[in-house]
């Protein structure tokens, strides 16, 4: 990964979050630490906090996720979001965010989240999760912004733009190609630079350069067979960005402890106990390792030390209405249209309404896992359209029966709109699990059908956090994406429903119309290596490329109102042009700027993007910009390349108000044969793709010996005694809706124990006892690491997960 860097010293902002005389404080605390007080920086003091030293009077720093609202965890502690946390509001997902297309929402959000941090008492907010969606079975979508790098980072941009100006720091996460959730631990992200450069790489690329993030996580996965957290290339390449914080490991995600260390990583989190720090001591004084390394690991925390401290004497509001305004703002900005056949929508309240599904009552909200907001207010559509007649339809798991079927269709056929709320229920969507399909659970699309039937006047309202597939969409009318929009859905929604506000979100991903369209259809579980076949023919750079039907293309999303795109002109690297709002309501457009080339192995893509508000018959001259540089392409290096340049603008990716073209002198570049268009891609094979990446085929296959990459499954496939043990603790531990959980745990490697605070001798003895060595492994392990584990797990078992 050579990926040259094309950064400017001038363009390198100071890091943002720690002042001059707090850099040059822990400068000089720095000198006065001894050996052991530095290593003991480099591991967390617990699951949520990075170690103080209280001989200099410095506190420890709280970590928290997240990215929705605060997961501020005061009593026991867990990574999947089971365990209960301190209540507080719940935001839009950061996919919803992302639909609003409006950075200034985020920068909003950033503070806001940041203000709370301050009153909480947290020093690091573990957001934004800034990873590609590189198909729309991820299960992580719904945390991720977009299948668009420059959304992407414009939205991240502006979220940690307005967090760490609060002096909070952010932990860009998860760095990189944490592209899928199954086996994260343990997979191997296979992919060429130019993907890499283009698409996985670029997002943290800018925001490095952009907002000097205070903490940069460092993904689970493998990245071209190298742990993430032990990937030299990787974060020296974030260094020659300019990256100026700290590394840190995700939950559990540290393979080879030192070797991390030595590589670049500087925080090893949770820290269960305190090994990696004599493990580095000992190798300091045993001359394996330098001091003058360790003090580069350890400066950068110092400086949060510092800082933190310093931030101890502000205290911020603990709870404020702006910020359940602002909450409301954006799940309003964020609700996507995607059909208004007729014009049903909007509603008048004289109609008579069904409104049918068990989230109408109880709606998804939010997705599982770290994210997971504990919060105490969850908005019900139902209270917001009280005149609406309520049918149930289906229950939380989506089932449902003749009888509720019946009671939807009778409701249905007596009302002059039948409105359906429907979803993926809480573990469709979840950290640490794919999705299998797109579709919604079989009880709603039967659901569907059955008032489709009943009423052509139906309109489906859908709460995911990515796109699903619909039953009849031809058929329902009038479509309405909600996504997973916090606390303060409910009154969103129907504002929107009831034409209070005109619907102005759009797709940060695309909708296909079967899953047979996407071009990645299996995260090979059983391979351990997952190679990215594709390149940069992701998302609708890829749909559009190769010209396939899609449902809804990136970007789209219509509103009550009309608008009129006018007098484009495109001067040198700016198109200028006059956008009428033509309807009667006040409304807001997002503005589209693509350019797509002739050169083979090109995709189209978007160079900007701009949020317009206008009243009826109001026009405004808009004029967007780009940088010559946003053309160029990397083929080691960055090169601008000959072709006819087609620059287009217009409401989504398909939709081209204004065109202009341009030739364009520059470098010609031969490349293989397979990739030369977006055609062929579902027929790319290995042999393909190893004309693109140089990549030595190492085994990654499940180790010869019982280790700390051993997985729970493969205990299971091995061995049935351990099977069936297994078997039944899992039985015990997780209901039978749990699967998910079930799965997370199964992908699991066995070093994931050091997590919950067991040691190097204990694993050493688990693997020998594994391996049939009974007596001799037995006598390593300490009893009461492994009681530990019991009990946590226990506590695992007795929470009732937050939905
Ligand atoms: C997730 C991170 C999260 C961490 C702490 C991990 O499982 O991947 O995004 O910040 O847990 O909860």
């Amino acid at each position: 990964m050579r990926m040259q860097t094309k950064v400017k010293d001038d363009i390198l902002k100071d890091m943002k979050i720690i002042s001059e005389s707090e850099r040059k404080k822990a400068q000089q605390l720095l000198k006065q630490l001894s050996l052991s007080e530095k290593c003991s920086l480099l591991t967390g003091k617990d699951y949520w906090h990075i170690q103080g030293i209280p001989r200099l009077e410095l506190p420890d720093v709280m970590l928290s996720d997240g990215p929705s609202g605060l997961r501020k965890q005061e009593g026991k502690a867990d990574y999947l979001g089971m365990l209960p946390s301190k209540p507080t509001i719940c935001y839009p997902c950061p996919s919803a965010c992302a639909s609003t297309f409006d950075p200034n929402l985020l920068e909003q959000l950033g503070i806001a989240l940041g203000e709370e941090c301050v009153h909480e008492e947290i020093g690091i907010l573990l957001t934004p999760g800034i990873n590609h969606k590189r198909s729309s079975l991820g299960g992580r979508n719904f945390e991720y912004y977009s299948e668009d790098p420059y959304v992407t980072e414009t939205m991240a941009e502006a979220l940690i733009n307005g967090l760490q100006s609060t002096g909070v720091g952010c932990s860009l996460k998860h760095f990189c190609c944490n592209n899928q959730e199954t086996a994260r631990m343990i997979n191997n992200s296979i992919v060429d630079d130019r993907a890499l450069a283009q698409i996985y790489l670029r997002p943290f690329e800018k925001l490095i350069q952009r907002t000097q993030p205070a903490t940069i996580m460092l993904a689970y996965n493998q990245l071209n067979g190298i742990y993430c957290a032990e990937n030299k290339d990787l974060m020296d390449l974030g260094r020659q960005w300019g990256f100026q914080g700290f590394y840190m490991s995700d939950w559990g995600g540290v393979n080879d402890r030192f070797l991390s260390i030595k590589n670049g990583l500087s925080l090893e989190m949770p820290g269960m106990n305190k090994e990696l720090c004599h493990q580095v001591e000992k190798k300091i004084q045993e001359g394996a390792w330098t001091e003058r390394k360790l003090d580069q690991r350890v400066l950068p925390i110092l400086e949060i030390l510092v800082h933190h401290k310093n931030m101890q004497a502000k205290k911020e509001q603990p709870y404020t209405i702006e910020r359940e305004a602002l909450a409301k703002k954006i799940a309003r900005e964020s609700i996507v249209l995607l059909k208004n056949e007729d014009n049903l929508l909007p509603l008048s309240s004289h109609s008579s309404i069904a409104l049918i599904g068990n989230m109408a009552k109880y709606p998804r909200y939010q997705g599982a896992g770290s994210s997971n907001v504990n919060t105490d207010t969850i908005e019900s559509l139902c209270d917001f359209l009280p005149f609406a007649y309520y049918a149930k339809g289906y229950d939380e798991n989506g089932h449902t029966n003749d009888v509720w079927l019946q009671e939807a269709e009778q409701l249905a056929k007596r009302a002059q709109v039948a409105l359906v709320v429907v979803g993926l229920p809480l573990f469709y969507e979840t950290e640490g699990s794919d999705k299998k399909d797109l579709s919604l659970p079989a009880g709603m699309r039967k659901l569907i059908e059955r008032v489709l039937e009943a009423n052509e006047n139906t309109i489906v309202v859908v709460e995911s956090g990515s796109p699903v597939l619909l039953p009849h969409l031809e058929k329902i009318k009038g479509l309405v994406f909600a996504s997973l929009l916090g606390s303060y859905g409910g009154s969103a929604i129907a504002e929107i429903l009831m034409g209070q506000v005109s619907p102005s979100g759009k797709l940060n991903e695309t909708f296909v119309r079967s899953l047979s369209q996407i071009p990645i259809l299996e995260y090979p579980r059983s391979l351990r290596n997952t190679y990215y076949i594709e390149s940069i023919y992701t998302g609708y750079r890829y749909y559009d490329a190769a010209k396939i039907d899609v449902a809804f293309p990136f970007g789209y999303g219509l509103s009550y109102t009309s608008f009129f795109y006018s007098n484009g002109a495109k001067n040198g690297n700016s198109i200028t042009f006059d956008l009428t709002n033509t309807g009667k309501m006040d409304g807001k457009e997002v503005v589209q700027l693509y350019v797509s080339s002739s050169a083979p192995f090109s995709v189209p893509k978007l160079l900007r993007y701009k949020k317009i508000s206008l009243k009826p018959q109001e026009t405004k001259h808009i004029e967007l910009f780009w940088e010559r540089e946003d053309l160029e392409e990397y083929f080691d290096p960055w090169i601008l390349r000959e072709g006819d340049y087609t620059f287009y603008v217009g409401s989504s990716s398909r939709d081209r108000q204004l065109s202009f073209q341009e030739h364009i002198d520059g470098a010609n570049i031969e490349v293989p044969n397979a990739y030369q268009n977006a055609t062929y891609v579902k027929e790319l094979d290995l042999h393909d793709f190893h004309s693109l990446i140089a990549y030595e085929e190492k085994e990654n296959i499940r180790p010869k010996r019982y280790g700390m990459n051993t997985t729970i499954q493969d205990l299971i496939d091995t061995n049935w005694i351990y099977r069936l043990l297994i078997r039944g603790i899992m039985k015990k531990m997780f209901k039978d809706d749990q699967d998910t959980y079930k799965n997370l745990i199964e992908e699991m490697p066995l070093r994931i124990l050091r997590m919950y605070g067991v040691s190097q001798t204990t694993m050493e003895g688990l693997f020998e006892m594994l391996d049939g060595k009974w007596i001799q492994g037995w006598k390593k392990i300490n009893q009461n690491e492994i009681k530990k584990v019991i009990h946590d797990l226990e506590g695992l078992h007795e929470s009732e997960i937050q939905k």
